[in-house]
């Protein structure tokens, strides 16, 4: 199997910037806790404005996305690498890493997938979870959101075309490791709702 998977299951989070994938998640650390589950949720883009704030070539994680091109595939190339690292220490040969991050990235070199096959060869997800939301409800989150910079996605339509390569970019990454798909609405006042679906489906991984 160790080809196929890891030895605990992996969880990979996606969803287009401001549908609430952070917020879903804390609520998801918080019910498995409250069950004492054996699970620890990390943040893909954290790991990569790590290396990047330690080289001096940012000052905030939404300046990645406009690094040129070949040194955001070197920081997502060692992210994943140490995400693996990080989860094998804390888990051992069980328990479920969540990964927060993105099935693909608007850059201004075009869209550029999240999830290429050198870091699906390092995650072997067992499930890809998309979650949803109304374009309209999605830029009043990002708009809401006044700690984050998400000036870039262009308003209602530039989220509508978003939401679509990232549901495709979500399903074209989950073919290789035969990972399951699963989307998850994230309901306005209602993130809870959202963290129990994705529970409800790790239970049957
Ligand atoms: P990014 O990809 O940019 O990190 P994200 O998907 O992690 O974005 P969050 O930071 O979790 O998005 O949420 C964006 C904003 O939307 C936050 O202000 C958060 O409080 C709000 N939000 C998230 N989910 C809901 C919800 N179900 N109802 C109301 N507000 C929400
Ligand atoms: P987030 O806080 O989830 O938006 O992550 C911050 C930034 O990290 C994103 O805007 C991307 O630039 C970058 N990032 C996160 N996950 C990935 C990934 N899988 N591949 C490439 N870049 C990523
Ligand atoms: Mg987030």
């Amino acid at each position: 199997m160790g080809y196929l998977r890891n030895s605990f299951k992996v969880v990979i989070v996606t969803g287009v910037p401001g549908v609430g994938k952070t917020t879903v998640l804390s609520h998801l650390s918080k019910i498995a806790s409250s069950r004492d589950m054996k699970m620890i949720i990390v943040n893909f883009g954290d790991f990569m404005t790590e290396t990047a704030m330690g080289e001096g070539i940012i000052k905030s994680r939404d300046e990645l996305r406009r690094l040129p091109l070949r040194k955001q595939l070197e920081l997502q190339s060692l992210a994943a690498y140490r995400i693996i690292e990080y989860a094998s220490r804390e888990l051992g040969n069980e328990g479920i890493l969540v990964i927060d991050t993105h099935a693909i990235v608007k850059t201004p070199a075009g869209y550029l997938p999240g999830l290429p096959g050198y870091v699906l060869d390092k995650l072997k997800p067992d499930t890809i979870v998309v979650i949803e939301a109304e374009p309209e409800i999605i830029v009043e989150r990002q708009a809401r959101d006044k700690g984050r910079y998400r000036a870039d996605f262009g308003g209602i339509e530039g989220v509508r075309s978003l939401l679509s390569y990232a549901r495709t970019a979500a399903i074209a990454s989950s073919i290789s490791y035969a990972s399951t798909v699963l989307i998850v609405y994230n309901r306005e006042g209602e993130p809870e709702a959202a963290a129990l679906e994705i529970l409800k489906a790790l239970e049957a991984l």
